[in-house]
């Protein structure tokens, strides 16, 4: 099966075949740099990863520009009231979301580029816009002139009739009623930042920065260009507009939406209490890995609901797979083969990369490990499953961890080295085993869930250092003091199995 995907281009699913042999050139709106990200922003991001993952591992190689939104009304408004400079501002949150990306296992596009170290770039299109009659200036700002573009609303499928000649618009969103002349440069205003180009003193409009930078790095008509649905119109459609018009050519051959994300079945808004930073919800204790897990989990062009219940569900399931995949590992099992079993597995590769293929369709890729790992346990508990049938499974689950990316523990250590060591020590335990630890630390949340802590934790060294004096201890056949490290190690969320090659440890 060949990859098919949703192009809101056409609105209907299309086979993906790049532009050029097995290359493919895709641009992704990256964030506006004037706050942190939030879980909505997240959603759209993650399933960029996926997509991008999904892309490599059937082959393709890939060149991938994400840009960082640094000038535009709300890094201006915002680094105004703070009494910095836009750079100075904007750093600040640049640096938090590289930390973010990394916490959520988000792959490094090959190209990240902010928009104003490209100003000349964009002057140069408006000048071409304006030789060409698709531009106009006024009292200082040029704008985009809709009427001369006949193909406007090719991506959003609006009716022009309504929009009046030479009407505009200077904001950067604005709604679809609301459709009309938009700026492509913005006449310098007291107290703002602005450059000092041919067109005049000022900075260029939202829109522009996109067509620019996309083009710039993967020329003219290129295969993938991605984002929340949120941004299909204005800024993709103006997107649209002003390449075409510049160039004469086709701009992006599929676009590619995620939409949007809801929490507790309710929009994400400040004002209705339930709008969640990433840096939020770690603060609460969950971990990098469920939250990367449940934003993966609902295909894209689905409504995510975010709830707290489900990021616990999506705690359990990862535990689940990192139990599974321990146990193929350590578990000793008879010597020879199961070949039904090693089809079980390879059958369970083919239904995920099916799902994947079927525009990138998540639940259904999860689905089917899942009911590979019910169908291996069960196997394990009955003594059918063999030592030979280990790498098939392995093989199986290490191909899905490629795009999911869940099944490596680095939750704690990159918490750690970011500077989250507090969020570390208290990761809330999945709710099935909360009850065990009330009265040592759970604590309520807004939501009502009554959640357990972990009330102390470890360092990695510290927990070596236990298992090489409980080790010692077990050499000098002193168990009582052996079982006693192990039981304090336990007490501290920290598992320890042992095997034929040694104990293995993890974090509940
Ligand atoms: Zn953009």
């Amino acid at each position: 099966m060949s990859l098919r995907i949703y192009n809101t281009l056409g609105g209907q699913l299309e086979e993906f075949k790049p532009l050029r042999d097995n290359q493919v050139g895709m641009y992704t709106c990256g964030p506006t740099v004037y706050d942190f990200a939030h879980i909505g922003n997240y959603r759209t991001f993650v399933f960029q990863d996926i997509l991008r993952r999904w892309l490599k591992y059937r082959g393709y190689t890939l060149r991938h520009v994400m840009n960082l939104t640094d000038v535009d009304d709300n890094t201006i408004r915002n680094s105004k009231a703070a009494g910095l400079s836009l750079r100075e501002y904007t750093e600040k949150y640049v640096d938090a979301f590289q930390v973010d990306r990394q916490l959520l296992s988000l792959e490094d596009p090959e190209i990240v580029v902010r928009a104003t170290d490209s100003i000349n770039d964009m002057v140069k299109l408006i000048q071409t816009l304006v030789e060409k009659g698709y531009a106009y200036a006024s009292e200082g700002s040029i704008y985009f002139r809709v009427a001369a573009f006949k193909n406007y609303g090719q991506l959003t499928k609006i009716d022009l009739s309504g929009i009046r000649d030479g009407a505009r618009i200077d904001a950067d969103k604005y709604d679809k009623n609301n459709a009309r002349d938009f700026a492509l440069w913005k006449a310098r205003k007291e107290g703002e930042p602005f450059w000092e180009t041919p067109l005049g003193p000022g900075r260029p409009g939202w829109h522009i920065e996109c067509s620019v930078m996309s083009m710039k790095y993967l020329g003219e008509t290129f295969d993938i260009h991605s984002g929340g649905v949120d941004l299909i119109f204005p800024h993709h459609e103006n997107e649209i507009a002003q390449s075409e018009a510049a160039t004469g050519k086709p701009f992006v051959r599929y676009w590619l939406h995620a939409e949007h994300l809801i929490v507790n079945g309710e929009k994400m808004s400040k004002s209705l209490g339930n709008f969640y930073t990433l840096r939020d919800l770690l603060a609460q204790g969950y971990k990098p890995s469920a939250i990367r897990y449940l934003l993966a989990a609902v295909p894209y062009r689905r409504h995510l609901n975010f709830t707290f219940e489900g990021l616990h569900q999506a705690q359990q399931s990862i535990e689940r797979l990192r139990n599974f995949r321990l146990r193929l590992t350590q578990e000793s099992f008879s010597a020879g083969e199961n070949k039904a079993l090693q089809d079980r597995a390879r059958a369970a590769c083919q239904a995920f990369e099916d799902a994947m293929d079927d525009n990138l369709n998540t639940a259904e890729a999860l689905g089917a490990v899942f009911a590979m790992v019910r169908d291996a346990n069960t196997a394990m508990d009955h003594g059918e499953f063999r030592a030979g049938d280990r790498a098939a499974f392995l093989d199986t689950l290490e191909r899905w961890d490629r795009i999911f990316a869940v099944l490596e523990d680095t939750d704690y250590g990159e918490l750690r080295q970011f500077g989250f060591a507090k969020e570390a020590r208290e990761f809330v335990k999945p709710k099935t085993e909360a009850g065990a630890l009330e009265g040592t630390g759970a604590r309520t949340m807004g939501n009502g869930h009554r959640i357990g802590l972990q009330v102390e934790s470890l360092t990695d060294e510290e927990i070596e250092r236990c298992i090489a004096e409980r080790n010692e201890m077990r050499r000098k056949s002193n168990f009582a003091r052996a079982d006693e490290i192990r039981q304090n190690l336990q007490k501290a969320g920290v598992i320890l199995e042992d095997s034929k090659v040694g104990t293995r440890w993890k974090r509940k």
